[in-house]
């Protein structure tokens, strides 16, 4: 049985909670300590009034989730079998459309509950969990979930150990049938080779698909392109399916290596024509400055922080220099493609990263577009902040 308590909102906060506002933050409630993952919260305001209610969940983003503000709500199978059908109802032409097979079904707080995430790859559905809270909520939401879709199978990531990582077991299979490993999704008519059980990232990550679609259909052509901070290497096919020149992708992570390759297979690109490359971007830039390297396109996406065993990078200090490191190898009248997943700063301090990269490297720009998260990555607008994603397109005119 869960257990119910109540939290007194500080004064200052009442008004945000009233609106809407779904994140239990600390700095708005006193004793938020103690208290058990997956406990339902009724907010009260000062005079004990009933605001909203949702569960206890710790995540990096704060403390749990409100996901009602029904004082008799139950959080059951009907409540999240509602909420699911709405997030479907929401994407529904995503479903009709066979040249894109894996998009998100549902995005925590933007359709109605926080810490929990769906995606859809071809007939496979992926739960993440946020915090142990929500996952005490699992064997209803998962129910909702098959009364709610045909599915061939369901899995899971519970990204809820120490930090937000992921926590490693045995498998991620939930239901259903096992998928196929890799299994081959499509997006806008590329195809992706997706692991559904193999670790915490499956291949591809979805936000980024009109980038991606950009840069193939009005970028690449005919250009030299490189890829920094790779992964699977996702920009490069695209730009090679664009008709680039050639591409070379650049990561760390021996991983990286093997899995470009099967990317640029599954869409007959012979994968020796493409340079992909397994090191530290920063060492690899020193490399390309020395040799005078100079690129059309270059494609920078990295993590929000990452260490490596001579750098430790992180967005917010370092962006500026990373910035500089590429105009210095982006050809005049190129296009360097910058993008950040950090959420704790926003567009325009984005902005003035570039300008201050471009200035001090005694540059000139154009910002020729700018992204944000696609349609199925809904955000709610009681919650901008959710809109995390910030992608420019930077054409360096000297
Ligand atoms: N741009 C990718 C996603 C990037 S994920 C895509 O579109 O799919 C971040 C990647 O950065 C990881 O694959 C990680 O291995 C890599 N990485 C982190 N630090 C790095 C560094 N110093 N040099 C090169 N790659 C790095």
């Amino acid at each position: 049985m869960t257990t119910t308590i109540n939290l007194q909102v500080k004064s200052q906060y009442h008004e945000q909670y009233k609106n809407g506002y779904p994140l239990i933050s600390q700095e708005s409630i006193d004793n938020l300590q103690n208290i058990e993952e997956g406990t339902i919260v009724n907010l009260l305001d000062s005079h004990k009034k009933f605001i909203a209610k949702g569960y206890f969940g710790k995540q990096n983003k704060g403390f749990g989730w409100v996901l009602s503000d029904k004082k008799d709500e139950i959080f059951d199978k009907e409540f999240f079998v509602a909420k699911i059908k709405s997030a479907i109802e929401y994407r529904k032409e995503f479903f009709d459309d066979t040249q894109t097979t894996a998009f998100r079904v549902f995005n925590g707080p933007g359709d109605g509950v926080g810490g929990l995430t769906i995606d859809y790859f071809d007939g496979y559905y992926l739960l993440t969990w946020y915090s142990l809270g929500i996952y005490t909520f699992k064997d209803a939401i998962i129910e909702a979930l098959k009364q709610s879709v045909d599915y061939k199978g369901i899995y899971q990531k519970r990204r809820f150990a120490s930090n937000g990582q992921y926590l490693e077991s045995d498998k991620d299979f939930v239901s259903g049938e096992v998928a196929p490993e890799p299994l081959l999704v499509k997006e806008n008519g590329v195809n992706f080779a997706i692991y559904l059980d193999d670790g915490p990232m499956v291949g591809i990550f979805l936000d980024q698909k009109e980038v991606r679609k950009t840069i193939r259909d009005k970028y690449a052509k005919g250009k030299t392109v490189l890829n920094t901070f790779s992964y699977t290497g996702a920009f490069s096919v695209y730009a090679s399916l664009g008709g680039a020149f050639k591409t070379t992708s650049v990561d760390l992570a021996n991983r990286s290596l093997a899995k470009t390759k099967e990317q640029f297979s599954v869409n007959g690109i012979n994968p020796d024509n493409e340079n992909i490359i397994v090191k530290d971007v920063f060492e690899y830039f020193k490399l390309a400055i020395k040799q005078k390297l100079l690129f059309d396109i270059v494609v920078v996406d990295p993590p929000s922080f990452a260490r490596s065993k001579k750098h430790t990078f992180s967005v917010s200090k370092d962006y500026v220099k990373l910035l500089k490191e590429i105009i210095q190898i982006t050809n005049k009248g190129g296009v360097i493609v910058a993008s950040t997943n950090y959420a704790n700063f926003n567009l325009a301090k984005f902005r003035d990263f570039i300008d201050k990269a471009f200035r001090e490297s005694k540059s000139q720009y154009k910002i020729e577009k700018t992204f944000s998260l696609p349609k199925d990555f809904r955000v709610s607008d009681k919650f901008r902040e959710d809109n995390y994603l910030k992608v420019v397109f930077i054409r360096k005119i000297k």
